[in-house]
């Protein structure tokens, strides 16, 4: 890994005493919002870390990873296969990426049109195990981010949700970036109204929809708040990431 103003890769001590001033911050978000603490679950975003970082983060105690890019979950994947950890594509999976995909992720987060839940489903089919999966939802409406439309998200999630190869797990969101709490407060509350209406219709597949994907290092209290159920944290654990992309 390149070496950058951003400094070396995090040692094992650092993430050690990121990890567990993260996870104060879940305890007292989750105190502060009358959940119980083990309601909330730490994913720990590791794009652009080396496999050695993620290795102590797993030895000190973190068990649900991330990455953005299919390509560093299967290039690290063999060198983390030996310590128990489940792990999530949470960045764009293309149509020509999907069996490694499949082969590393035991969720993908980020799935936001039909065509591409069809094409991971018929892949999928040939699984012993249903893939899980989560429907990604633009709810801040910026231009910049992934995921379908709020207003499509639900049909989308019951269509997802009759494919038999893959299990709907719930719903993600990349938050509005704003200084404004309450602003980004909305757009939470906004995917857990999607997440409960999802729930409440008792609709084919759609049990298991449970999870609340938001809330980054910045704004994990607000995301807590709305009710995440899986915060996605980086910097708040391994420090400031080399910024070459
Ligand atoms: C990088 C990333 C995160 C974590 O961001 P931090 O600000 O470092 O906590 C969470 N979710 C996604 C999709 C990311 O790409």
């Amino acid at each position: 890994m390149a070496v950058t103003p951003g400094g070396a890769p995090p040692g094992s001590k650092t993430i050690t005493a990121g990890l567990a001033r993260a996870t104060e911050r879940i305890v007292r978000a989750c105190q502060a919002a009358g959940r119980e603490a083990d309601s909330v679950r730490l994913l720990l975003a590791t794009k652009r870390q080396p496999a050695s970082a993620i290795r102590a983060a797993l030895e000190a105690g973190a068990g649900l990873i991330g990455e953005n890019r299919v390509q560093e979950l299967a290039g690290k994947g063999p060198e983390l296969a030996s310590l128990p950890h489940e792990a999530h594509l949470i960045g764009p999976l293309q149509s020509n990426k999907i069996n490694a995909a499949l082969e590393w992720a035991a969720c993908i987060e980020t799935i936001a049109s039909l065509k591409l839940a069809g094409l991971l489903a018929a892949r999928a089919n040939r699984r012993a195990k249903p893939v899980g999966v989560m429907v990604q939802v633009n709810v801040s409406g910026e231009p910049t981010k992934s995921g379908v439309h709020p207003d499509q998200a639900t049909d989308l999630a019951y269509q997802i949700a009759q494919f038999h190869s893959m299990r709907l797990e719930g719903f993600m969101t990349v938050g509005l970036n704003s200084e404004d709490p309450v602003a980004v407060a909305r757009c939470y509350a906004s995917l857990r109204e999607i997440r409960d209406q999802v729930a409440a219709s008792g609709a084919t597949g759609t049990r298991a929809a449970t999870e609340l994907s938001m809330g980054m290092s910045r704004d994990l209290e607000i995301a807590i708040a709305e009710g995440a159920t899986i915060v996605r944290l980086g910097t708040a654990v391994f420090g400031p990431r080399d910024p070459t992309p």
